[in-house]
């Protein structure tokens, strides 16, 4: 006799009892492979089958759910056959509902007269009660009615020619032979008053309360989380267990002179941020630290004290940009700042190099192609990343991870909804610059339609007559016969450059060769341009207070997140600032995107919008984020869940 099959989560859908070849197939299209994946397969609605709604109650474009017999059924053909509708009238006794399917002839096999049959659907017109493609369930006199009916019943995704019906009956037979071998995986979560794994899973399928699905949710979505914030937090401990840190807190010999020559105090949010950074750089362990500053918060400066006590310390330092452009601004400021201290400043990049002896300790500069560098210079005590959202989490992860282990400083103006940041950057220590330093003009936003781009343009010449400058955003580098209505910089920049006569106008754009762009970049700096027309190249970083106006032209074709690093770029100096959005609002999203732009500067409050507007996968790229799927976990609302995991996991790791 064979050994009775042994029982595993792992065990696959198809030899379990009841699913043949044909069935096994279609599972497997909705990525149901192992018992496991059934289990976790997530009702996309339930429906309350204790109460029915009577067909006479039923309202215009409200979704509900009826059960009554088919008292007559037929399919009409039309159109020289081509076309049909199929139809059944339903009756509950109180009215009748004509239920109709357009082009699925097949239908008809689906009902006979008499059939007793539960339907959920809007009705779209009340004379006659009528549904368009409602769902359907026939019930089957004398079968599992206790799974089926009288009860929430769960309504899954399916795919073609698997019935509804079917599948829940796999779950609930399933549920039943399985459910005593789930483990409990974070008895944790137990006692912090979650219900257990398996009865929240049981709950998910078969909820006796609808508030059962919302608490099977949370369960199961906390499952997910505790386990990525897990995996951070024993990262995090790995590189404590096997790095012990180089001293670099300094011993102030540079920073005493460059502060006084800065031309600027340092705010109190910069202070506090280098008191931290400091206690870090004198750790026992490398720092990891995120900070974390709006747009034109003058995360720059504190870049640079922090290079400064390396440096006195006698080590290396590197600090990596996202875009050449930025690179270069980065690489032309500490060069006037560091070298009246006679700290040598260097360059690398993709197409520019200085090269330079590595017998004395300097700061290195570049794009992230400096990464590999990191591992070939020798005492390398600090690495900052700055604009760190460009890089992702994974280039992240290689500095960390190669052989040795400098300290790690990662600078972003993209204000991270706190959900998010518990998530990706659950490994740093957060630095806030909460304010802007107060030596700021005003920014105001208009959203204009691009018809008025005639005012717009004498706007900007009244702005360049009083001496300031402005940037000119296109979308495109190029026009694209696709989509006419999106503007190109390469077919606007003559035009402009006309219009704005006397005035310079100079082009940036990501074709641009690296020498033009500095040579363009350089001008504009120095006010021999005083307009620069771009895309979005110069949305990060570039700081020129002196130019006052941003023009976005096509703004509906931007992000959140973009608007507001293209905006900041203006409101750095003095003088109060305009940013002009023009764009076509054809959707609701676009205008919704615009009236946040309008009606705030705050970077924390257009991130959650961001957020909810288009969820996490997109702000910041699947790919790039490194987040993994979440089947449950929705990050958009679940900040209490993230910060339950957090310390679910902390708990967890400490009891190890
Ligand atoms: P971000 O945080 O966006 O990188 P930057 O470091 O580029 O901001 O700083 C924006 C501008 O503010 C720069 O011109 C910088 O010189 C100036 N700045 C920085 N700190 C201060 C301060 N404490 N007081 C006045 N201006 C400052
Ligand atoms: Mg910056």
């Amino acid at each position: 006799m064979p050994d009775a099959p042994v029982l595993n989560l792992k065990s696959l859908v198809k030899d379990l009892w009841g699913v043949g070849r044909e069935r096994a197939a279609q599972l497997h299209r909705l990525e149901i492979f192992s018992v496991e994946d059934l289990l976790f397969h997530r009702p996309r609605r339930y429906e309350d089958r204790r109460h029915f709604l009577s067909i006479f109650d039923l309202t215009l474009d409200s979704a509900a759910t009826v059960r009554g017999q088919i008292v007559a059924m037929g399919l009409n053909t039309f159109a020289k056959g081509r076309k049909s509708v199929f139809e059944i009238v339903v009756d509950d006794g109180s009215a009748r509902l004509h239920c109709r399917w357009w082009n699925l002839p097949y239908m008809e096999n689906y009902f006979r007269t008499g059939d007793d049959v539960m339907i959920y659907g809007k009705p779209n017109s009340l004379k006659p009660r009528t549904m368009d493609h409602p769902e359907t369930e026939v019930i089957e006199p004398g079968e599992e009615v206790s799974i089926h009916l009288n009860r929430i019943v769960p309504i899954y995704p399916l795919t073609e020619g698997l019935p509804q019906r079917w599948l829940r009956s796999l779950v609930w037979r399933t549920m039943e032979q399985y459910e005593s071998l789930l483990k409990e995986p974070y008895p944790e979560a137990v006692s912090a008053g979650y219900p257990e794994f398996s009865n929240a899973l049981h709950m998910l399928h078969f909820p006796e309360e609808r508030e059962d699905t919302d608490i099977a949710r949370k369960r199961l979505a906390l499952n997910e989380l505790i386990a990525l914030q897990q995996e951070i937090q024993s990262r995090r401990r790995r590189l404590e267990l096997s790095a012990t840190a180089m001293p670099c807190s300094g011993d102030n010999r540079f920073i005493k002179p460059f502060l006084a020559k800065l031309g600027f105090k340092l705010t109190d949010g910069q202070t506090k941020v280098l008191r931290e950074i400091r206690h870090d750089l004198g750790g026992e362990h490398p720092m990891r630290r995120l900070l974390q500053g709006d747009v034109g918060a003058g995360k720059t400066a504190v870049a640079a004290c922090a290079a400064l006590m390396t440096l006195e310390s006698g080590y290396t330092v590197l600090l990596m940009a996202p875009t050449e452009i930025l690179a270069e601004q980065h690489y032309r400021n500490f060069k006037r700042w560091f070298e009246p201290l006679d700290i040598p400043v260097e360059f690398q990049s993709g197409s520019r190099k200085t090269y330079f002896s590595h017998d004395r300790p300097c700061l290195v500069i570049g794009t992230h192609a400096l990464v590999q560098e990191a591992f070939r210079l020798k005492m390398v005590g600090l690495v900052v990343i700055d604009e760190q959202h460009k890089f992702g989490v994974s280039q992240r992860e290689s500095l960390v991870r190669k052989g040795e282990y400098p300290h790690l400083l990662v600078m972003t103006a993209t204000p991270i909804p706190r959900t998010l940041g518990l998530t990706l950057y659950g490994d740093l220590d957060v630095s806030v610059i909460d304010k802007l330093p107060g030596n700021r003009g005003r920014i105001r936003t208009y959203v204009r339609t691009p018809d008025k781009l005639k005012q717009v343009l004498a706007f900007i010449m009244e702005k360049l007559g009083e001496g300031r400058q402005a940037y000119i955003v296109y979308p495109r580098v190029e026009e694209d016969d696709t989509d006419k209505d999106v503007k190109a910089v390469k077919g606007e920049f003559n035009k402009l450059a006309l219009s704005l006569a006397p005035f310079k106008t100079g082009l940036l754009h990501g074709r641009v060769s690296s020498e033009e762009k500095d040579r363009v970049m350089t001008a504009f700096r120095d006010n021999k341009l005083q307009c620069l027309v771009a895309t979005s190249v110069i949305e990060v970083g570039v700081d020129v207070p002196n130019a006052t106006v941003m023009v976005i032209e096509n703004a509906e074709q931007f992000g959140l997140a973009q608007l507001h690093q293209l905006r900041g770029r203006i409101g750095r100096g003095e003088h109060d600032s305009h940013c002009i959005l023009l764009a076509r609002l054809k959707t609701d999203e676009a205008r919704q995107r615009m009236k946040v732009m309008e009606e705030t500067t705050d970077g924390f409050r257009i991130a959650e919008a961001d957020l909810e507007l288009r969820g996490p996968g997109d702000l910041l790229g699947r790919a790039q984020s490194g987040l993994p799927p979440f089947k449950f976990a929705n990050l958009v609302q679940d900040l209490p869940l993230v910060e339950e995991a957090r310390r679910l996991a902390t708990q967890r790791l400490n009891s190890k």
